[in-house]
């Protein structure tokens, strides 16, 4: 199957990785020069409509500008080879996500929604959980690219929307239990508990989760190479509140991530993990010095 991929930052170079080794022929475009030897098998290609040239193409830029500048300005929909199925695995708006349906179906071409959750080491290994949504004859004609990608496909029905509330939703929670830890630490710290004898308390009894167990150990570590960028986290931050004021709804916890990675961003630590944040909370909000003590850690 001929594949297109449009962006190959450090999750989209993962994912087109693993489709060349299910033995696909993948044609990729980005938008700044990526070395042939950092992808290997897959085919750079000088512009984002020669991705679009395939049965297939997938997207995972940054959000939506990127994408629609990259591709709806750009004409991409009109010029499409017949018959091709768009999979966003790009975590974007609700609002956007039904927009891209429509134009879309308009063209005449299948649209998938498919965040994904998962990091890019995860995404290396071909592990990702994928959230899709989309008319099901989209869905079924792309399931078997996203099987190769991930660890289950989570089908969350017809309406594309839903997998990229339940994406925003998914990062929101994360968000929170990281500020949640980083406020534990700030009470049982005081007292003279080391954070990784509380971590251990906390993932033997209460707390065993996923997002618990990974970031917990970033935390403990102070380390914040990313993994997932805080200046992305911000944006889902936004996108998830954009979400929630759409329905008439604020949401206090996520208005409070939202300012902690806003704060971060600022301050210059956008490239770091959003695991940032848990440190700011710990130094009681401040930033200061937190620049030298993320260069110790690279
Ligand atoms: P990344 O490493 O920063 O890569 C972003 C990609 O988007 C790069 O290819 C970048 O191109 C491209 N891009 C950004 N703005 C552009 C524009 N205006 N025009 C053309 N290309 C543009 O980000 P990532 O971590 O791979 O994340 C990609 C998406 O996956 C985001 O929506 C993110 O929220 C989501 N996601 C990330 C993770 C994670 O842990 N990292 C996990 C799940 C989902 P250049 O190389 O030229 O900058």
């Amino acid at each position: 199957m001929q594949i297109g991929f449009i962006g190959l930052g450090s999750m989209g170079s993962a994912m087109a990785l693993n489709l060349v080794k299910a033995g696909h022929d993948v044609r990729a475009w980005n938008r700044s020069k990526v070395a042939q030897d950092s992808v290997p098998g897959v085919t750079l290609v000088e512009l984002p409509a020669d991705a679009f040239d395939a049965d297939a193409v997938f997207t995972m830029l940054s959000d939506d500008p990127a994408i629609r500048e990259v591709i709806l300005d750009a004409g991409l929909l009109a010029s499409a080879r017949p018959g091709l199925t768009h999979i966003v695995t790009s975590t974007i708006s609700v609002t956007f996500a039904r927009d891209l349906e429509r134009l879309h179906e308009e063209a005449g071409l299948g649209y998938v929604s498919a965040p994904v959750l998962g990091r890019p080491n995860v995404a290396a290994r071909g592990q990702l959980n994928i959230l899709a949504a989309g008319k099901a004859e989209a869905v079924a004609a792309i399931e078997p690219l996203l099987a190769l990608l991930s660890k289950k496909v989570w089908k969350l029905g017809e309406d594309p929307a839903r997998a990229n509330a339940a994406k925003l939703a998914c990062n929101m929670m994360i968000a929170m239990a990281i500020e949640a830890m980083a406020e534990g630490i700030v009470l049982t710290e005081s007292v003279g508990l080391d954070r990784a004898d509380f971590f251990e308390l906390i993932l033997a009894t209460l707390f065993s989760g996923r997002a618990y167990e990974s970031y917990s150990a970033q935390i403990a570590e102070r380390s914040f190479e990313p993994g997932f960028k805080a200046r992305l986290a911000l944006k889902d931050m936004r996108l998830a509140t954009a979400a929630g004021n759409a329905i008439g709804r604020t949401l206090p916890m996520l208005e409070a991530v939202r300012e902690g990675l806003g704060k971060a961003v600022s301050a210059g630590l956008g490239e770091k993990d959003w695991s940032i944040i848990a440190e700011m909370t710990v130094r009681g909000g401040s930033v200061a010095s937190l620049e030298t003590t993320t260069e110790k850690t690279q």
